[in-house]
């Protein structure tokens, strides 16, 4: 894993200049927490300037809060309808969004302004936590009520949704099209939501410190990044940028927010490198692939890197396995959690299990758990992959 704890600015840098790439290459790479210990410094206190507070939650659980002035936020907005109109969501077309509704007691008044604002946009929405076996009839008698032309959601929670219908043969009004972000998309997902709802799904990649980093077009030959306003480089663990076809760091710099500049920030993301245009002619490059949260992947006792992607791979093999959660603990101990269902034969529970510890190696101490339930993260989503490792390695590196 990088070390950013030590940012230093190389010496024969002006930043009041203006210096080609290959310059800008040597500025140090910031992360999370170096951003959380010094919020307060990177802040402009630019008489005028006036500030927006936003924060996030993040996979490992540690929130951020940062800032950012009014005009970087209305070029968010921009980018975000720009993205979303590629997939047919145009401002005033019929949404549903199936995503994390706020959790806890809200004020009366915050309440009715979301129903004001979600009215506005013509959506309903479905929060991600009331989707399950017995709500079901409800939810489906309720979109097919609205028929909306376009739904917007999370990819685990739809996909959850999409083999509940599947399993009981059940048809659901056909929209449009479908946009799924805040979670990496895999092609068995897209491939079940596409065949149940009979739509089209396109995969965006956005974060809350950006907004909309990347977003598919109508030839879905990669995403269209947001370029006029975020610089984003794929970097491998020295800082140096990633040949094409390979895996790194993803890390952004927003060019215009004066609030508080986030310049080479690596968000704990995960992609492949190789610039790329599409041919929509929309002219923005295009990335080549979201691999997911640095965090979603897993280290092993001797060294290696288990992409998180492994286990869905290997999961869409055993149809009974319903949901299911890998742990890595320590860095010699892994779990993986599964629900599943009644005809999960001890069979396959060997099959699954040898399948696995190939993979991992002698050194892992590898355990299949059945359980009842996986809950979904405090934001509604879920989570595949759970590196406790990673998280406190983070943490030491922040503290040091
Ligand atoms: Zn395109």
């Amino acid at each position: 894993m990088p070390d950013y704890s030590n940012p230093q600015i190389p010496d024969g840098i002006n930043v009041s200049h203006t210096h080609p790439l290959a310059d800008f290459a040597r500025w140090p790479v910031l992360d999370r927490d170096l951003i959380r210990q010094h919020r307060l410094e990177m802040r402009s206190c630019h008489p005028g300037l006036q500030l927006l507070t936003k924060s996030t939650g993040g996979s490992s659980g540690t929130p951020l809060h940062f800032d950012l002035d009014l005009d970087s936020d209305a070029r968010r907005m921009a980018a975000w309808h720009r993205g979303y109109s590629w997939a047919g969501a145009r401002p005033g077309t019929k949404q549903l969004y199936l995503w994390g509704a706020p959790t806890g007691a809200r004020p009366w008044w915050k309440r009715c302004k979301d129903q004001l604002y979600q009215l506005l946009y013509r959506r309903l929405v479905f929060n991600s936590f009331e989707l399950s076996e017995e709500r079901l009839p409800s939810l489906l008698k309720r979109l097919d009520r609205y028929r909306p032309e376009v739904i917007v959601a999370y990819t685990g929670p739809l996909f959850e949704f999409a083999r509940m219908l599947s399993e009981r043969q059940l048809v659901p009004h056909a929209p449009r099209s479908i946009i799924v972000g805040a979670e990496k998309l895999h092609p068995f997902q897209r491939d079940l939501i596409q065949e149940v709802f009979r739509a089209p799904v396109f995969e965006t990649y956005g974060s809350r410190e950006v907004m909309l980093i990347g977003a598919e077009c109508e030839r879905r030959e990669g995403l269209h990044l947001t370029a006029e306003h975020l610089l984003v480089e794929i970097l491998d663990d020295d800082g140096q940028p990633t040949p094409a076809g390979e895996e790194g760091n993803v890390v952004l710099t927003d060019l215009f927010n004066y609030g508080m500049p986030f310049v080479r920030y690596a968000n704990g993301d995960r992609a492949v490198a190789g610039w790329q245009t599409c041919s929509c002619g929309r002219g923005l490059p295009l990335l080549r692939q979201v691999v997911g949260r640095r965090l979603d992947v897993l280290h092993t006792a001797d060294g290696r890197r288990i992409p998180g992607e492994f286990f869905p791979h290997l999961l869409k093999d055993y149809p009974t396995v319903r949901r299911f959660q890998v742990v890595q603990d320590a860095v010699d101990r892994i779990e993986l959690r599964v629900v599943p269902e009644n005809c999960f034969t001890a069979e396959a529970r060997t099959r699954l299990t040898n399948e696995i510890v190939q993979v991992l190696g002698g050194r892992v101490r590898f355990e299949l758990l059945p359980v009842q339930d996986i809950p979904l993260t405090a934001a509604g989503k879920l989570q595949v992959v759970v590196n406790r490792c990673a998280a406190a390695h983070a943490e030491n590196v922040a503290r040091r």
